[in-house]
């Protein structure tokens, strides 16, 4: 049995997407109610459990909160289940102290928890006290449903359904290519990928391409009174843009690592140090924008999963400066040296495709 996860985006109804709000709601009230309580305890020199702190909420919660009758208890339930999680994990120093939910955080809430609640049906899901909510595609695992969250991003609202399942009978194998080869990748700015092969993948670089528009929005908010109706408009289109932005480089990361990742039998690639890269300040905002090290996440993440040996090159293997034919090393190859001449052997090559093929995997 495995895990896979999966997010899609929902097209609720106005009237869903109010319930959606209201359940997210509960959720924080439930968590911050939760965390008082548990606060309470620990001045009193008292461990309150999840258990002891959901006794003590369904108690009162009708009172307290009356509205709560026409909504899901999986929303208040799971928050506490959550906090109480989380306390342990601060109690074994995994993470800091949890602290209140805020209105302004990200809004979502736990739909189920592998109690069955949830069904999926087609491109289709039924959420306790919602119903059926639209889904923009289909679930591509099949298995038992472990875990549903509803939540909000940049006014769109998505689901993450976390399904336990048996790999043996994945509906989507990925296509298997008769050409499978070992490949050396090699990442960069102007070409996100460069593989042995040939095979080369463009970086979209879009924070480049959204400069000016970001600019603008940022001036925008900026002359706004602070939290006026104005601002929280301008605060919208802002984080619309870094959405935009955002996808737009997941897209091409996810486009390009399947791609490598169907056609390899093993890969090589090297170990990025970028810390010392952005001290560079001409580089910096370039690298930061094609984000290499998440690419690379990416690219072992999924090499992984298929089983598909993955190797670094060691932090000062010189992947760029060596001579892929005869093995020399030059000393004096700036970045801005796009071809590779060798002084040796007289090899002439793309400097990106040179070091994919010195990262090649033997
Ligand atoms: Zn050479």
């Amino acid at each position: 049995m495995e895990c896979r996860s999966q997010q899609i985006q929902l097209n609720p109804n106005n009237k869903q997407a109010t319930l959606m709000s209201q359940h997210a709601g509960y959720a924080r009230v439930a968590y911050n109610f939760g965390l008082s309580s548990f606060k309470q305890g620990l001045e009193a020199d008292e461990w309150r459990t999840y258990v002891d702190i959901k006794r003590e909420f369904n108690a009162v919660k009708y009172d307290k909160f009356d509205w709560c009758k026409e909504l899901s208890q999986n929303a208040s339930k799971n928050a506490l289940h959550n906090l109480g999680d989380a306390v342990t994990r601060w109690k074994k120093g995994q993470n800091s102290f949890p602290v209140y939910k805020k209105r302004s955080d990200r809004i979502s809430y736990q739909a189920d928890n592998g109690t069955g609640t949830v069904e999926v049906y087609k491109k289709r899901i039924n959420l306790p006290k919602i119903g059926w909510v639209r889904m923009r595609e289909q679930l591509r695992y099949k298995g038992t449903i472990s875990k549903v969250v509803v939540s909000k991003r940049n006014n769109r609202w998505f689901v993450s359904v976390l399904i336990d399942c048996d790999i043996s009978n994945f509906k989507h194998q990925p296509p298997l290519f008769d050409d499978k080869q070992p490949l050396g990748v090699d990442v960069g700015i102007n070409t996100l990928a460069t593989c042995s092969n040939g095979d080369t993948y463009d970086n979209p670089r879009p924070l480049k391409r959204y400069e000016r528009k970001l600019a603008r929005a940022n001036r925008s908010l900026s002359r706004k009174v602070y939290l006026s109706k104005n601002w929280h408009k301008a605060k919208a289109v802002l984080s619309g843009v870094h959405y935009r932005i955002g996808c737009i480089r997941e897209d091409a990361h996810h486009q390009a690592s399947i791609r490598i990742v169907r056609k390899a039998s093993a890969i090589g690639i090297e170990t990025l140090h970028i810390s010392g890269l952005l001290k560079n300040r001409k580089l910096a905002k370039a690298l930061s924008d094609s984000a290499l090290s998440g690419f690379l996440t990416l690219l072992k993440y999924k090499a992984d999963r298929r089983g598909i040996p993955i190797t670094e090159a060691d932090q000062f293997f010189a992947s760029s400066k060596t001579c892929s034919r005869c093995g020399e090393k030059k000393k004096d190859l700036t970045l801005s040296d796009r071809t590779y001449h060798c002084s040796e052997c007289g090899l002439d090559i793309d400097r990106d495709f040179n070091a994919a093929i010195n990262l090649c995997p033997a």
